[in-house]
């Protein structure tokens, strides 16, 4: 058997779920190999609250390239406290391959795909090495590559979960309605996704969710839902 079919069938127990019955299914079929990517930004609440319903020792991984709003760094205390999630992993570069790679700081200018490779992509790869289910906040009315993402999808020898895939921006809100969750401060000021400082900019109301990433350039992901690293 070759390893796309294996990885195929691993598939099958999960197909037809979504939101907290998929992270429950995918956790109890995988103890301790589960882990969940946020960047705490605009609508990772309805994600993380799930997580937190279903276990809040499920280990959270999230990139702190240096660049990050210091809102996103305050919201990111705040719900963690407020989800009571009790193992949030700060992944940061190597302090010695920034001074090598980005010895002026100006990378997310020259080659921004270079950029996130350095501060996102490898510290994300390299903390999610012993996992086999990375659970993320993809969905798809988020459109461009995301807009036929799957709930469960094989990702090299891993599984990708987005428990949000076919989430709609009224379930989004519903969730934070419901759930009364707390908003990352800079949705108000017309972001509605929120990465790091010099790449995120407001967005006009009506215009996609993502446009405002990396805006007036062709890079539309950061590269780490991207191509499978591992
Ligand atoms: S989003 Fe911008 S600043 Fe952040 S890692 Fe990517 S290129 Fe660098």
């Amino acid at each position: 058997m070759n390893a796309a079919i294996s990885i195929r069938d691993e598939r099958e127990p999960f197909l037809g779920l979504h939101g907290t019955d998929l992270i429950r299914a995918l956790a109890a079929a995988y103890p301790g190999k589960v882990a969940a990517i946020s960047s705490f930004g605009a609508e990772a609440a309805v994600l993380l609250d799930m997580v937190a319903v279903v276990d809040p020792s499920l280990p959270v991984l999230t990139a702190d390239t240096g660049c990050l709003f210091p809102e996103t760094l305050e919201y990111r205390n705040c719900l963690v406290r407020h989800l009571g999630l009790q193992d949030v992993r700060i992944l940061t570069p190597e302090p010695s391959q920034l001074y090598c790679r980005d010895p002026g700081k100006d990378l997310w200018w020259t080659d921004p795909d270079a950029c996130c490779q350095l501060r996102k992509v490898e510290p994300m790869a390299w903390a999610s090495r012993d996992f086999k289910v990375l659970i993320d906040g993809r969905k798809r009315f988020h459109g461009g590559g995301r807009a036929d993402v799957e709930a469960v999808s094989p990702w090299g020898v891993k599984l990708k979960a987005a428990p949000l895939a076919a989430f709609g921006p009224e379930d989004i809100e519903h969730a934070f309605i419901k759930r009364n969750l707390p908003r990352h401060p800079l949705v108000t000021a017309g972001y509605p996704s929120i990465g790091c400082e010099q790449c995120t900019s407001p967005v006009a109301a009506g215009e996609p969710v993502r446009s405002g990433r990396w805006a007036g350039s062709a890079k539309t992901e950061c590269g780490i839902h991207k191509s499978p690293w591992l």
